[in-house]
């Protein structure tokens, strides 16, 4: 079955039970400045869930783009490091606005993976929140799963929140044990690993409360159900191949990049990442910038220049010199606009942008890289980039602290994050010097601002979590 099919059937079988097909909303969330990117399904069903909007059905079902790269659920970090996680991917998922609850869900979620998608039902366990004893019961006497494969689970696993404020409530996960052979292989490796073994195919979410933000939960006015299960994810269970990015849905992009760079997929485990890094940023940035954020210092154009960039970095380790992310992007364009017909117009758009962007960054880009590779070099002693060597990169050739703190961090160095704040808090005293008793004090003042504007600037560029935290 292709990764098409399979959305195909999961919007058909939830059709025949009474769903309608919802189209996917923007990755640009609306009228929800509480978050960055659209990141699951239910976004565009928030106002249902809280009794604030009603609509013509009770029963929806979707497939919908979904970023994961900053805000509560933050992937970033793990692509290219786990088979699991993307920043871009797509989230099937049926919903249920006061109609049925958990019953229903439970049965629809397994009916459709053991029999639709004919998964092993011996090789899938669940786990449930706690002390939510109604669900242990349903999966145990409803779908008769032996109490070992029913896990009971904390906050942290098991109680689903959009965010920090909105609708939230226990849920219920659909896993699957790949085997041995696959993810970390390690003796003690078991449900709880991180690695990829213990497969989260599937989260059912009984939405009950709506938690605002000094913490407080309020009952919504119905129980409601909200699913979300990873395309790719399925996808790759039961194409067999343990891998998302070794799923139809992955493959030719791979293979695509592969043969761009003239290099040949598994035979370089450091390359093969960065061919994962740049199929997975590709993505995410060829919907971003169609769903019209553009790369800027703030926000979500700040997360999407940083997606970018760092995929133009991994296209410098595997040897691209001039621009090449555009092609892959148009790439992702011409292999996905089957579904998302919004993409072939856009096709020309996204390819200027993504060319003004690679054109404008690719000197930093590679002056910068020469001297990180002088730096790894002059500190090798400690592994640690003195925090004048930081402010440095940045100050003089404009190198993004974000990058080098990348780079560094997969070469096993620190970086002295205090020491650059002290460099950058001198260099402002150095211009307020400069300056007094000039008796130019307006012309100061314009200068003292710049100054304080370009440190704000670099509190962007420090840390994804805190231009989250301001954007969130
Ligand atoms: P995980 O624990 O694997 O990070 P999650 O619990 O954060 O997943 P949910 O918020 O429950 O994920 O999202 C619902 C489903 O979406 C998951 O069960 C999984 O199938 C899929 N999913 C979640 N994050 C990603 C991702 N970054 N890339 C691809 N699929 C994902
Ligand atoms: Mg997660
Ligand atoms: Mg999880
Ligand atoms: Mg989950």
């Amino acid at each position: 079955m292709t990764g098409h099919e399979i959305r195909r059937k999961f919007l058909e079988y939830f059709k025949q039970h009474g769903h309608v097909v919802v189209g996917s909303s923007s990755l640009v969330p609306a009228d929800d400045p509480t978050l960055l990117f659209t990141n699951a399904g239910m976004n565009q069903f928030k106002d249902t869930f809280l009794g604030r909007e009603t609509r013509s059905y009770t029963r929806a079902a979707t497939c919908q783009k979904v970023v994961r790269a900053g805000g509560k659920h933050n992937d970033l970090e793990n692509v290219g490091v786990t088979s699991r996680h993307h920043t871009f991917f797509e989230m099937l998922g049926n919903f249920s606005f006061g109609d049925y609850f958990k019953v229903d869900a439970i049965k629809f979620g397994w009916e459709f993976l053991t029999k639709e998608m004919g998964l092993p039902a011996d090789k899938m366990f669940v786990s449930v929140y706690n002390d939510d004893d109604e669900a242990f019961a349903i999966w145990r006497d409803v779908i008769g799963l032996d109490e070992k494969d029913i896990e009971r689970r904390g906050e942290k696993d098991n109680f689903w929140a959009m965010g920090d404020t909105g609708p939230c409530g226990p849920c219920s996960e659909i896993h699957i044990d790949q085997g041995e052979g696959t993810g970390c292989g390690r003796p003690e490796c078991d449900r709880n690993c991180d690695c990829d073994r213990h497969l989260e195919l599937w989260n059912l979410v009984f939405m009950q409360f709506e938690r605002s933000a000094d913490g407080t939960l309020t009952p919504l006015p119905k129980p409601s159900i909200d699913t979300g299960m990873g395309l790719e994810r399925v996808t790759s269970v039961v194409q067999k191949v343990t891998s998302n990015y070794e799923t139809d849905l992955f493959k030719p992009i791979l293979n695509y990049i592969s043969e761009l760079a003239g290099h040949k997929y598994g035979s370089d485990p450091k390359k093969d990442i960065s061919v994962r890094v740049i199929a997975d940023h590709s993505r995410s940035t060829t919907f971003l910038v169609g769903d019209g954020v553009l790369p800027s210092n703030e926000g979500r154009g700040y997360v999407l220049r940083r997606i970018m960039r760092r995929a133009m970095r991994h296209g410098k380790m595997l040897g691209f010199e001039g621009a090449f992310f555009h092609k892959v992007c148009e790439f992702v364009v011409d292999f996905m606009k089957g579904h998302y017909v919004e993409l072939a117009d856009k096709k020309p758009f996204i390819s200027k942008v993504v060319t003004n962007e690679e054109q404008s960054f690719s000197r930093t880009l590679g002056i910068g890289l020469k001297i990180i590779d002088e730096l790894l070099e002059k500190h090798k002693e400690y592994k640690v980039i003195s925090g004048e060597d930081i402010f440095r990169l940045y100050d003089t050739y404009g190198f993004p602290v974000d990058l080098l703190t990348d780079i560094a961090e997969d070469a096993g160095y620190g970086l002295d994050t205090v020491g650059f704040e002290q460099e950058m808090q001198a260099q402002q005293e150095r211009a307020k010097k400069s300056w007094a008793g000039s008796g130019e004090s307006r012309v100061a003042d314009i200068y003292i601002q710049l100054a304080s504007r370009l440190s704000t600037e670099f509190t962007g560029y420090d840390s994804l979590k805190e231009v989250t935290t301001v954007a969130a």
